[in-house]
């Protein structure tokens, strides 16, 4: 698949990127576009009323990312929205970040680093305490997982108030890291995700 097809010229699979190259050679997927693709995955997005709390939409990207095609395109868009930046990590929150952000930095050719909920991470580790649509926590990054002169994506599979998002941004830059964009498949509209984000550099798949 060319990058064009994204509408991201400057970025092919494989090739030279404005931020750096992909090293993971996708495969032809045929004449997709991002539209396209946000069609494609609102197709099999599940929505689960009242759970986990009553009054919640829960949008479940499980048949998204069970789908071999359309994880193998969402990972790509993400690829190609994310080289840009020039990243040297990924950052993903726990747990459903987590599916994604392995397959995104292997495809960018970057480290990993989970940002997981409390108790979870052996010290050395930082904590910030959060609250996201359907409840409260803390956060956690372990304390060396970079530092200044390392340039992280977040990301995450749904934006909803943005209170995970920058939480994780805040601990990313504790440690003396640059936050270059985050990224989701999903935005839930009128949550005041994007405005908790400010002008922080921002790429959504798909917008509900
Ligand atoms: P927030 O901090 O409010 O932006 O919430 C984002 C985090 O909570 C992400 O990790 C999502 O996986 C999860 N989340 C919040 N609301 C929903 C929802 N309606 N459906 C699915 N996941 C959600």
């Amino acid at each position: 698949m060319e990058a064009e097809e994204y509408g991201l010229s400057q970025v092919g699979p494989g090739g030279q990127g404005s931020g750096r190259d992909i090293p993971y050679q996708f495969r032809q997927a045929g004449p997709d576009r991002s539209a396209e693709l946000a069609d494609r995955m609102r197709a099999q997005l599940r929505t689960v009323p009242n759970f986990p709390k009553d009054g919640v939409q829960f949008r479940d990207i499980g048949p998204v990312v069970g789908s071999a095609d359309l994880f193998h395109d969402c990972v790509e868009w993400l690829t190609l929205e994310c080289a840009p930046w020039g990243p040297t990590h990924v950052a993903a929150i726990e747990s459903r970040g987590f599916i994604l952000g392995g397959a995104l930095a292997l495809a960018l050719g970057v480290g990993f680093v989970p940002v997981r909920k409390a108790g979870k991470l052996p010290p050395p580790t930082i904590s910030r305490e959060y609250s996201l649509e359907y409840s409260a926590g803390t956060l956690e990054i372990g304390g060396d997982a970079v530092g200044q002169g390392h340039r992280v994506v977040v990301l995450d599979d749904v934006l909803a108030t943005g209170g995970t998002a920058v939480a994780t941004c805040d601990l990313i830059e504790r440690l003396g890291a640059k936050v270059v964009g985050c990224a989701f498949l999903l935005e839930l509209v009128g949550l005041g995700g994007v405005q908790q984000l400010g002008d922080r550099t921002m790429a959504r798949l798909l917008a509900l």
